[in-house]
């Protein structure tokens, strides 16, 4: 979360640096801190015969581009509990979940540019039918080596160039799953 103006507790002006939005705050008035901590969220990779599920998003950020199904967590809540409970959202699906987590990645979301850490589950379908619902306008079945163009968030080329990878497929050229940062990992037309 970014920097407040007022203190939420007792409505004093904060201090603030806008060289480091995300610094902890300090209310001289009230005495209370507030940590502008990442957000945490989860998603699951639902994988059937060697084909993804990806949703496609709603709503901004990114609307109309494709995603892995998930969300943030809410209070209390395991982010397993959330890919299941996301992925019962978005797609209608059941799904149950390996474990540990596939991955865990870092970005930033939406205006603000508030830091997430996103945690991915390879999951499988036990039981529903698929459906778009909730955050996701459409949801469809995608081989890996033939992902969609439009994918939603930089972490997520990273998410999925390695489940790609620890398929045993390789990236094939013109398949855009790689990051706008080319130099810090590596991309499929080498
Ligand atoms: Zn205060």
């Amino acid at each position: 979360m970014s920097a407040f103006t007022y203190c939420p507790g007792c409505a004093a002006r904060l201090p603030s640096d806008p060289a480091q939005p995300h610094a902890a705050q300090s209310c001289a008035s009230c005495g209370t801190t507030f940590y502008h901590n990442a957000k945490p969220a989860a998603g699951a990779l639902i994988l059937r015969n060697r084909q993804l599920l990806l949703a496609q998003r709603a709503i901004e950020p990114f609307r109309g581009y494709w995603d892995i199904p998930g969300g943030f967590l809410e209070p209390g809540e395991h982010p397993a509990a959330t890919a299941r409970r996301e992925a019962l959202e978005e797609t209608g699906l059941v799904v149950e979940l390996e474990e540990p987590p596939f991955e865990i990645v870092l970005d930033q979301y939406g205006d603000a540019g508030d830091h997430t850490l996103n945690v991915y589950y390879v999951a499988r379908v036990v039981a529903g039918d698929e459906r778009a619902a909730d955050d996701a306008c459409a949801v469809q079945w995608f081989p890996l080596d033939a992902l969609p163009e439009r994918i939603a968030f930089d972490h997520t080329h990273d998410v999925l160039r390695a489940l790609i990878a620890s398929r045993g497929l390789m990236a094939t050229e013109g398949r855009r799953v790689h990051r706008s940062d080319p130099g810090k990992l590596s991309t499929s037309h080498s």
